[in-house]
Formats: C-alpha cells, structure tokens, sequence
C-alpha cells in the first residue's frame, strides 16, 4: 500500500467533471482576470464565512502584506508574531518596512500569549497570530491583551479555513483575516491564489483598491498600489471546491480522531493536542518524537510519505540573523526541530490507511500489532 503525503490527484478525480466543466466555462467567457467567476467566489466565500468583505488577491503572502499596508503599519513600526510558521507570515512584515518580532510557541504550536506582552513596546502596532497546522490561538488572551495596548490583530489563517475559537471562525476575530488557497491548502486552488476577509468598510475598499493598482474604477488611480489580482481559472476552480469544503473539512477532522485511537498506545511519540473549545481543522497532523529522522525514513521504506513542516524555526533562518536573536527565547520552537514529524492527512484517507500508517509506527518502536 503507498499512501502518498498528499493526494491532490484523488481530490481531483473525485470532482473532475464538475472541475472540468467551470474551467471550460471560463475558456469561453474568456473571463481571465476579475469578471464574473471571481465575482461570485467573492460573494460564495463572504456568505459561507458570515462576513461583509471577501477581497481576492493573488496569493495568502499579498493578503498579510496588503492588510498590514493598509492599515498604515511601516517603517519604524513593529508587529508580533510567532517563531513557528511558514515565513509569509514574518517577511510581509518587512515588506512594510516594519520589524518582525518573534515570540516562543506554547504546547499547541502556536503563539504563547503569556510571553506577547513582555515584547510590546511604543513601536509595537499589531499582533499577527498565526493559526498554524489548523489549530486556532488562544484568541481571547490575544484580543484582551491588544485592546489593552491599542494594537491591531491580523490572524493569518492560511491553515485554518474555518477553523473555530469558541464558535467564532478564524479571521473574525482580529481587524482581517489572511487566507491562502495554495493547491495543498486545505481549500487549494489550481495555482496561487488567497483573500482578506474583514467586516471593516473602510479596510476593505482600501485593500480593494491597494491590491488593483489603487484603483477601483478603471484609470482612476487614486493611490499607487501593487497587482494583486485573483485570476478566473482559480476562482471558477474555488467555486466547484466550496461546495465541499465543509464535508472534506469535517473529514479531516474524523481523520484525525482515527490516528488518536490507533497510534494513543505508543508512548514514544506525542499526538496533537487540540486547544479547549475550538475546531482544529488539521491542515497538518503533526507528531513529536526523539526518533523523527529514523521514524521518517521507516515509514517510506514501508511506502508511506511522511514530511516536516517546518526543520527550521524562523529566529533561525538565516534570513533573520541580521536581527541577532537570542535563540534562548525560543526553547520550544527550536526543539521541535528535529521532533516533529507530519503524518499524511486529507479528507480521502482512508481508515484501513490511517491503520496501516500506525501499525508501521507500532512496528517501528517495537509494539506487537
Ligand atoms: C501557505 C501559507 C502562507 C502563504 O500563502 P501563499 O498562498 O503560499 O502565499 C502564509 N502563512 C502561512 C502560515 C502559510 O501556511
């Protein structure tokens, strides 16, 4: 049995004829670039989200970038974010001319709120909580503290599409949201492709306009701004894909309840823990454990794809070390650097493969199955 890291060639197949047919559609609409494909998955995203504003844009980078930008965060600024996550969610910082201030992560990968306030400072103008592997940050800490400080929050949900903090759905929460649908995301175009949601008028028409040229009428340009355009291929792609989203979501979620009751017995391995009342919607299904490098290249000797997201915290990537870390101050981001191990998770895995996956697992440290 091969079990692939991900399949996005069984997704395809699953919906192939409905995929087919909206790609098609665009071709003789020859709708390319905004029109009406993008319109409507504009309109689909804000009515399945509850929220005012959907603006697409090209990428679930741009959209960090654009939202930062627009809310006047820049040179001299600072903005808070985690020393965990992909590095989209640090260098759209910079991009702004602003720095980017890392904090430690807690037990659940995300942002650990009991060390936010001790790096905010007069420069300090918005927290950015990264909801990473589909887990939410503990949000109410985060908001309370920003209210307190006067700061934006910025969530950057690029692994977290509808993830929930009590009830309330990532990217709701703080001033905007950032999302990303990257083909391996779990709502994934065909390309590159993401939004800002936000119930702000004011935020929304300008990252509108930021991300067209700071146009919103043709050659009206009322500001400078920057092409960031979502293109109709990908937005008629989306629209097919929405109609399921809840149910492949839901699946991801069953998923991860299989791997908890067939791998709870190891105790040489940790299993994500899920933060109290919120859905963690497993983008990624991230184990720890000491025997990660020899536990990996088991696992593909036994025809399973196995992948590390990430080896390298971002206070150590060597794009950073022109901001002399201390890397004492990430004691947990740094040590799961070489625990932490992502087992393959998507809604069309199967039971009998998530069974198959832990007993390879149970092998390797020695259990009888
Ligand atoms: C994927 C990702 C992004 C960036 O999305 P792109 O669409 O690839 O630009 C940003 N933040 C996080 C946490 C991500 O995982």
């Amino acid at each position: 049995m091969y079990i692939p890291f991900v399949d996005l060639k069984l997704q395809y197949q699953n919906i192939k004829s409905e995929i087919d047919n909206a790609l098609n559609q665009v071709l003789s609409d020859t709708a390319f670039i905004g029109g009406k494909h993008v319109n409507e998955f504009e309109k689909k995203f804000e009515n399945i989200y509850g929220v005012k504003h959907c603006i697409s844009v090209a990428n679930g980078t741009d959209s960090l970038y654009i939202i930062m930008k627009m809310l006047g965060i820049g040179i001299g600024d600072e903005v808070i974010t985690s020393a965990y996550s992909w590095i989209s969610s640090s260098e759209t910082i910079s991009q702004t001319g602003a720095k980017p201030v890392f904090v430690d992560i807690d037990e659940y990968f995300t942002i650990d709120v009991d060390l936010i306030e001790s790096h905010i400072n007069a420069k300090t103008k918005a927290i950015l909580p990264v909801h990473i592997h589909g887990q939410v940050c503990q949000m109410d800490k985060i908001l309370s503290i920003a209210k307190k400080h006067n700061l934006y929050v910025i969530e950057d949900c690029a692994q977290a599409h509808f993830s929930e903090f009590n009830k309330y759905k990532t990217g709701l929460m703080g001033v905007a949201g950032s999302f990303s649908f990257y083909p391996g995301k779990n709502l994934g175009a065909y390309g590159d492709a993401g939004c800002i949601i936000t119930n702000n008028d004011d935020l929304a028409l300008k990252c509108r306009m930021y991300a067209r040229h700071g146009a919103l009428r043709k050659h009206q340009h009322l500001i400078e701004g920057i092409n960031s355009r979502l293109d109709g291929i990908q937005a008629a792609i989306l629209n097919v894909k929405l109609k399921n989203i809840i149910e492949w979501t839901n699946g991801r979620i069953k998923n991860s309840f299989l791997y908890k009751k067939y791998l709870s017995h190891i105790k040489e391995i940790e299993l994500p823990i899920v933060r109290n009342n919120t859905v963690h919607t497993f983008h990624l299904y991230v184990i720890k454990t000491e025997k990660r490098d020899e536990l990996m290249d088991f696992l593909l000797n036994n025809q399973i794809e196995t992948s590390v997201h990430y080896p390298i915290s971002l206070p150590n990537m060597i794009a950073y070390e022109y901001l002399k870390l201390n890397k004492d101050n990430f004691p947990n981001a740094i040590k799961n650097e070489s625990r932490i191990l992502s087992l393959p998770m998507y809604p069309e895995l199967t039971e009998d493969q998530i069974k198959y996956i832990a007993s390879k697992i149970s092998t390797f440290f020695g259990y009888e199955n």
